[in-house]
């Protein structure tokens, strides 16, 4: 195997040519280099049989000719620094030179005939388009050598009463036919296949600008997206401080000089804590958002019953003082997730299902799963206020909220960050609902 590839790639490598894969001169240079290829161990073969029988039938110039074509053939090969172009010229004009030599020492409707055919095709094949039909012309000028010579008695064959002249314009005039449908065909596939080649190519670089294009767009859209999440991050962080004072020193003016105001002014002094702390919960569920994906976690293969179990204890306060039962209904999957970020998703739609209740009854939470193709379809089900249908899909863009402050607090933050830990784990997330009766959120994780 080793010696087959040693040689393909020295003749290869002396037959090199010019041009491009994309270009149709290279297949044809390359046809070519594979014709040497092929051809020299066939020829090599061929020749013993070829030798024997000139030998045996005294025909010694057949035997010289066939010597000298396969040592042309091995010059073509082997010998470096020769032109591509002249390498082609060499083997056609031995193809040419073997086909007339078999023409005149075996009769001409024989073996000569084929020869020349095949010497005209190979032509057809290796030369450039510009000079298809030249091989069709060079046989066309032969026959008709050949048949002026016949004519004239300049040359006598064996087996001449075989092919007489007037038979001999029969047979070679096939020839020239043939030489020349050739030569207008394959030019026309060759052409097909380069207009074909052309179109792959321009649409392949149509598709690799718009790729180019929308990495950059991409990769844009995420410098823009770091930005944004770092600059609410260090807005959020850095306006807890000041906040914290604010309210703080209401709190001591209220604490300290609390007898000496009148009662607007408590009503005040408290409308400005409530504020504070209202603030004081975006800020920090701001700061949630921001730090949701922020890549300096990683995924570790995590029970999900887990994270709901410690969720729950989380917020164990909240569910005894509302008295909301949770019931997982399926077993929970064990999956690669963002922890930390799971856990948020879960405490979030958990709180909204307990916050979001009925008066007239106590919140009943179902957790289900189901094994999907290449997902897992997960839902958190309530019995509480539901939702309107119109808002199915505002719900979850930040800071959008469905009720007044003083019936439902909150900061219109927590849907956003749900949306985001699902997004990040290659899922979607929606809801379903039916106002008065409760809502179901869903969403899918990748496997
Ligand atoms: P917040 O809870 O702080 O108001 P969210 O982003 O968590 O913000 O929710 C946005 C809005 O979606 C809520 O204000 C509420 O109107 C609605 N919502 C969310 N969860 C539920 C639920 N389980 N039942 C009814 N409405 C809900």
């Amino acid at each position: 195997m080793n010696i087959w590839k040693a040689y393909t790639n020295k003749i290869n490598k002396n037959c090199v040519g010019s041009g491009t894969v994309k270009d149709m001169n290279y297949w044809r240079n390359n046809l070519f280099t594979w014709t040497i290829i092929y051809l020299l161990p066939f020829c090599l073969i061929a020749l013993i049989p070829g030798i024997y029988f000139s030998l045996v039938t005294h025909h010694y110039v057949l035997a010289i000719i066939d010597v000298l074509t396969v040592s042309a053939i091995l010059l073509i090969a082997f010998v470096p620094g020769i032109s591509l172009l002249v390498r082609k010229i060499i083997f056609f004009s031995f193809t040419i030179i073997l086909s007339c030599t078999l023409l005149l020492y075996l009769g001409l409707p024989g073996p000569g005939l084929l020869y020349l055919l095949a010497a005209c095709t190979f032509g057809i094949l290796i030369f450039p388009t510009a000079y298809t039909f030249w091989p069709a012309w060079i046989i066309t000028f032969i026959c008709i050598l050949f048949g002026v010579a016949l004519y004239f008695d300049v040359i006598v064959l064996p087996r001449q009463e075989l092919a007489p002249a007037s038979e001999w314009v029969a047979v070679s005039s096939n020839l020239v036919f043939i030489g020349f449908l050739l030569a207008a065909l394959i030019p026309r596939l060759f052409k097909g296949l380069q207009e074909t080649l052309n179109k792959e190519n321009e649409l392949k670089e149509v598709l690799r600008k718009q790729q180019d294009e929308l990495q950059q767009a991409l990769n844009l859209v995420q410098q823009k997206n770091h930005e944004l999440e770092q600059f609410a991050y260090v807005a959020s962080h850095d306006l807890q401080e000041p906040l914290r004072m604010i309210t703080s020193f209401m709190g001591m003016l209220k604490n300290k000089y609390g007898d000496q105001l009148d009662e607007k002014a408590h009503t005040y002094i408290n409308f400005a804590v409530d504020g504070g702390k209202r603030m004081q919960n975006m800020i920090s569920d701001l700061l949630e958002l921001s730090r949701t994906g922020r890549g300096d976690s990683i995924k570790e293969m995590v029970a999900l019953g887990d994270i709901f179990n410690e969720t729950r204890h989380n917020i164990l306060k909240l569910i005894e003082e509302n008295k909301a039962s949770i019931i997982v209904e399926t077993v929970l999957p064990v999956l690669p997730l963002y922890r930390g970020d799971m856990g948020r998703l879960f405490q979030n739609l958990l709180r909204n299902a307990i916050k979001f209740r009925r008066k007239d009854n106590d919140p009943v939470i179902r957790i289900s799963c189901t094994e999907q193709y290449d997902n897992w379809l997960i839902s958190v089900a309530d019995n509480g206020i539901g939702i309107e249908k119109d808002k199915f899909e505002k719900i979850f863009e930040i800071f959008s909220r469905l009720h007044a402050q003083d019936t439902y607090q909150g900061s219109g933050i927590g849907l956003a960050v749900c949306k985001k830990v699902v997004e990040q784990h290659g899922g979607t997330i929606w809801v379903t609902s039916e106002e008065g009766k409760g809502s179901t959120f869903y969403f899918t994780i990748q496997k």
